[in-house]
Formats: structure tokens, C-alpha cells, sequence
């Protein structure tokens, strides 16, 4: 661990404080009982650089301590994340007129929820993942993949290879990469020459709109606008040509990227989202400030409805596993006092706790057994799918609750 005191991308001194969130856990990182009691806590402080307007973590965690052993996360847990991919694959088909002789390439593809889609299209596709035993459920679907970190020097030698790309995805990565000139300088050298790469990652602006603090954790490095990342892209050879909002994760870009020399020109949509960022106040300073005391009333309003639950009796549990919520428990400080578990779907999170909280997991099928009078949903974005499968939960008169940016009965 390393604290980082200037700007990742242009080198300026970290100076302006956006929020600071005390010291947490990884977010990723499950424990068991007896690791409960000797885990390390790393600073979460978010910070915007003061020329280009970078949001970034002023920490930075090795590689190694996020994807050892505890690197637990598999895509095609969620239904709606795989509906999104289906949809995407239905929309790049024809946009781009991908055929038999294409080749998609994703980077960070996972357990393979995208490419699966392709494949089925009879589309080549080559996966890139890093973490191997994610990699390794892609290759048992039948999808190519590599396991490594993608960078420029990778891009070089697959190239060499002979691979060129007509499109490339990377969903939910750029912000977690802290060199992003190397990681972009990758996509330029593989695409073809008017070949396209398409990034997905949760737009700052919702961030700050919709006190998303929950969204921080340390792994995720950057908190993107395209107002800094257009300079990014720019100094890797690449120019963003397209742009729209997408529902995920409370709101994200998607970036359509072309290599610098390519024939195409950017469409409206950019200038668009570049003024309505310019609108909020996120092509200076300023428009981060006064967060924080934002944040602190979404905690204080979630501890109040906890107060309240305990002196009327009644049980609160969790809903979902994930980073987000992770966050979310630690800066509030909440423990297996106030929650007593989160219900998970994910096989490898049941039996251990969440960092930091030490909230046990277990499997969403034991809802009926713990009767809980309040489902606190941690991943909001997911809450209709949530409340979808855990019916169950109203029969017993319970209720479904969402706490950012403010506690809701659903
Ligand atoms: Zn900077």
C-alpha cells in the first residue's frame, strides 16, 4: 500500500478533498471467523485533481492484495448485468455489422457474460482476465481466454500475433486501472485501423448527484467525467466519437473510442454530455465540494432508522454481498449487532463475513427461516430484481429498504 499525493494521469499535487471516509477493509475481501480478528484497513479518501479534474483514491493497494484468493466476483451472478450484455451484443451486431470474419475482444470479460452472446452469433471473440479462476469458468463456456493484465505491452505482443479487433469492450474497468495511458495505449495498438472499443464505467456525475458514496472503495481508483477522461483518451491515441447514459450501476457512460488516425468523426452526443457536465459544475473544482457533509446525513439518516429498529424490536438483514454495500456498512460502522446477515447469491461469499462489518453470508433461500422486518437491498441499483425473487419477504409483513441517498421503504 502506497499513498498517491499527485495526480495519476498529469502528475499535479492531490490538494482538494472530495470526500474522506475514514479506514476500511478491501471491499472484496470476505473473511472467515478466524481472519475476522487480524485484517488490514487501508485510508478511503477520494480526491480531484485540481488541472484535469480527475477523481481519484489517494491510495494505492498492490494488484496482488486485490486478486488473491479473496477475488470472489462473478458477473453472471446478477440477471440484470447478463440482460445488459445480451442487449449490448444486439446493438454492436448491427451497428457495427459484425460478422464470422470479426473479432471482439473484451478486456476484464470475467466469467465470459458478454462474449457468450457473440459466440452464440458465431462471432470470434478473445477474452482478457486477469484473475484466473474467473477465467478459468470462461474457457469451461467454451470462450478463448487469456489470462493477463492488459496494458500496452500485452496489446504489442497479441498484435504481433496477428490479432487486430474490430470491436473491444472493457465494462466497469477503467476506473479501477491507475495507469490509464498504458491501459488505453492498448486498445489503440489492437483495434483495427476503424476499428471501435466501447467503455462502460459509473459517471461521476450521478456520483455527486445522487450521493453515491457507497460506489468508492479502494480498488476503484478513478471517478470518471468525460471532461477528464476525453484528455485521457487523447494522450493513449484515442478520440472519444460517441457517447450515452446507461442505467447500470446508478448511472453510467458508455464511451464509443476510435484510434486518432481513424476516418470518424465524434457525433453531437459528445459536445451534449460535455455541456451538461459543464451544467453541474464538474469542469472545475468547486462542483465537488460541500460532498462530504452530504455524505454525512445519509449516514446519519441510516443510523437514526437502525436506532429505531432496535428499540421497536425488529430484525434488520442485508440484501447482496457487493462492494457497495461494504462501503456503505463501514463508513456508517454498522456490525452483526445492527444487521444480522446479508443474503447473498453467491456460493463463494456464503459461510464468510463482510470485511470490516464481520456481517455473516448466507444463501437468500434461508430468508424464510430468519424472517427479517427489514431488507435493507445494499446494491439499490439491483432492487427491482431483488424484490422480484425475495417476494417472499412481504408475507410475513417485512419491508424492503434502500439507504442512499436517503433510507426508503419500497
Ligand atoms: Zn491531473
Amino acid at each position: 500500500m502506497t499513498i498517491v499525493t499527485n495526480c495519476r494521469f498529469c502528475g499535479t499535487p492531490l490538494t482538494a478533498t472530495v470526500v474522506d471516509l475514514g479506514e476500511t477493509p478491501l471491499a472484496n475481501s470476505f473473511v472467515t471467523e478466524s481472519e475476522a480478528t487480524n485484517e488490514k484497513c487501508y485510508p478511503l479518501s477520494v480526491r480531484v485533481c485540481s488541472s484535469c479534474l480527475l477523481v481519484q483514491t489517494t491510495i494505492a493497494v498492490s494488484p496482488r492484495d486485490v486478486f488473491s484468493g479473496g477475488y470472489v466476483y462473478f458477473s453472471s451472478v446478477t440477471d440484470a448485468w447478463v440482460e445488459h450484455a445480451r442487449r449490448y451484443t444486439d446493438t454492436t451486431m448491427a451497428r457495427f455489422g459484425l460478422e464470422p470474419r470479426s473479432l471482439v475482444v473484451e478486456v476484464a470479460s470475467n466469467d465470459g457474460y458478454l462474449l457468450q452472446h457473440f459466440l452464440k452469433r458465431d462471432v470470434p471473440v478473445l477474452g482478457i482476465e486477469p484473475a484466473a479462476n474467473v477465467a478459468a469458468a470462461a474457457v469451461r463456456k467454451g470462450i478463448p481466454t487469456e489470462v493477463l493484465f492488459f496494458n500496452a505491452e500485452t496489446a504489442r505482443r497479441m498484435r504481433q500475433e496477428g490479432k487486430r479487433a474490430d470491436l473491444m469492450v472493457a465494462n466497469n474497468v477503467l476506473a479501477h486501472v491507475p495507469d490509464l495511458v498504458d491501459f488505453l495505449s492498448g486498445f489503440a495498438l489492437l483495434l483495427k485501423d476503424e476499428g471501435i472499443a466501447t467503455f462502460e464505467f459509473p459517471h461521476v456525475l450521478n456520483l455527486v448527484r445522487e450521493i453515491q458514496f457507497d460506489t468508492i472503495y479502494h480498488e476503484h481508483v478513478f471517478y470518471l467525467s468525460l471532461t477528464a477522461v476525453e484528455r485521457v483518451f487523447a494522450a493513449a491515441g484515442l478520440m472519444v466519437v460517441d457517447v450515452e447514459e446507461v442505467p447500470t450501476h446508478g448511472g453510467s457512460l458508455r464511451l464509443y473510442a476510435a484510434r486518432r488516425e481513424s476516418s470518424q468523426v465524434a457525433a453531437y452526443s459528445v459536445a451534449e454530455l460535455r455541456a451538461k457536465e459543464r451544467m453541474a459544475g464538474l469542469d472545475r473544482v468547486e462542483g465537488y465540494l460541500g460532498f462530504a457533509e452530504r455524505v454525512e446525513a445519509v449516514k446519519a439518516g441510516f443510523l437514526a432508522f437502525l436506532k429505531q429498529a432496535r428499540s421497536a424490536g425488529k430484525t434488520v438483514a442485508g440484501y447482496g454481498a457487493a462492494a457497495k454495500g461494504n462501503t456503505f456498512l463501514n463508513v456508517c460502522g454498522a456490525t452483526r449487532n445492527d444487521l444480522v446477515c446479508v443474503f447473498d447469491r453467491s456460493v463463494a461469499k456464503q459461510g464468510k463475513l463482510l470485511p470490516g462489518s464481520h456481517i455473516p453470508v448466507v444463501a437468500p433461500e434461508r430468508l424464510a427461516d430468519i424472517r427479517p422486518d427489514y431488507l435493507v437491498i445494499l446494491p439499490w441499483n439491483i432492487a427491482d430484481e431483488v424484490m422480484a425473487t425475495n417476494g417472499i419477504l412481504r408475507s410475513w409483513g417485512g419491508a424492503f429498504i434502500v439507504a442512499v441517498p436517503e433510507v426508503r421503504v419500497l
